[in-house]
């Protein structure tokens, strides 16, 4: 169980003006499952995932992983969690192999040979194994440091944007990646902006505002909650609005009652969720 409570963060810019990046934010994040922090960028989602993989310390408020506190016991927690950061820091000279092989020693990981292999295979990268990193595409270098978190076997796993300018076939691939290893009995963690792979990857979402979270449940409870259907209407000037529903009937009678404009009736989203609660875009 990871624990979030009453966490603030502040950064100070050089002008001494001041950005909350996390607002007083409690939340539980049960074992086994994949969370997800879905927001716009700079929602604080990126400081949340520094604060909880203690690169980063908040002002206000603690956080605990399996019980134990963060800043009091950091080495109990770096026994516990893989981090895949936003930014690549894989070594480009060197092979896939070479890249595991050290990180595997620096974390002191034993029987090594053996779990480079496995996380190799695990990402579809071993017949590449021995090639330089700087060869790889952008996908297979994502791929790369999600076996190389892995590596440890971590109990949790934070993955900070991890499709971010991926094309939509990688992204997919990516996402049966990350669902192997919560099969594997792993506690997932994800940031995203993408609706599509929240909805298609999370068992809860967290929806993040501007360092607050405005709502916490499954991507379904998120979607009753605000209503199921959905209609789209463009108008003659071609300005599109949007109604919810709750169910498929309302939204038929509202449709059908609307002249000299184009109208579509479609599931909602979590893009409609996020527009709903917060009155913003993601
Ligand atoms: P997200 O990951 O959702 O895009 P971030 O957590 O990166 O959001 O950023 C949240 C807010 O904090 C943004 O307004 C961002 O500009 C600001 N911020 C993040 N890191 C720093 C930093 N090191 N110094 C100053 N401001 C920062």
């Amino acid at each position: 169980m990871i624990e979030i409570s009453s966490v603030t963060k502040t950064y100070y810019q050089a002008n001494n003006k001041k950005t909350i990046a996390v607002d007083n934010l409690s939340l539980k994040i049960p074992h086994g499952i994949i969370f997800g922090l879905l927001g716009p960028n700079g929602a604080g989602k990126t400081t949340i995932i520094k604060i909880l993989t203690t690169l980063s310390k908040p002002d206000k408020g603690f956080c605990t992983i399996d019980g134990f506190n963060l800043y009091t016991h950091p080495i109990e927690i770096k026994k516990r969690i893989g981090v895949v950061p936003q930014e690549n820091n894989l070594d480009r000279e060197l092979s896939a192999w070479e890249n595991l092989y050290i990180y595997g020693l620096l974390h002191k990981v034993g029987d090594l040979e053996k779990k480079v292999e496995e996380s190799l295979k695990m990402v579809d990268l071993w017949d590449r194994k021995d090639s330089v990193v700087s060869h790889f595409s952008g996908g297979m270098q994502r791929r790369l440091l999600l076996a190389r978190a892995m590596l440890p076997k971590p109990s949790i796993l934070f993955l900070d944007e991890p499709t971010i300018g991926l094309d939509p076939q990688i992204r997919r691939q990516m996402w049966d990646i990350i669902r192997k290893t919560k099969i594997q009995g792993r506690t997932v963690v994800i940031t995203t902006h993408y609706i599509e792979e929240a909805e298609a990857l999370c068992d809860l979402i967290g929806i993040l505002s501007k360092g607050r979270l405005v709502a916490v449940d499954t991507p379904d409870n998120l979607k009753s909650m605000v209503g199921r259907y959905v209609v789209d209407i463009i108008d003659e000037e071609g300005h599109l609005k949007q109604q919810i529903f709750k169910n498929r009937e309302e939204a038929h009678e509202f449709a059908s009652s609307l002249n000299n404009c184009s109208v579509t009736i479609r599931k909602s989203n979590l893009e409609d969720v996020f527009i709903k609660i917060t009155g913003e875009k993601i």
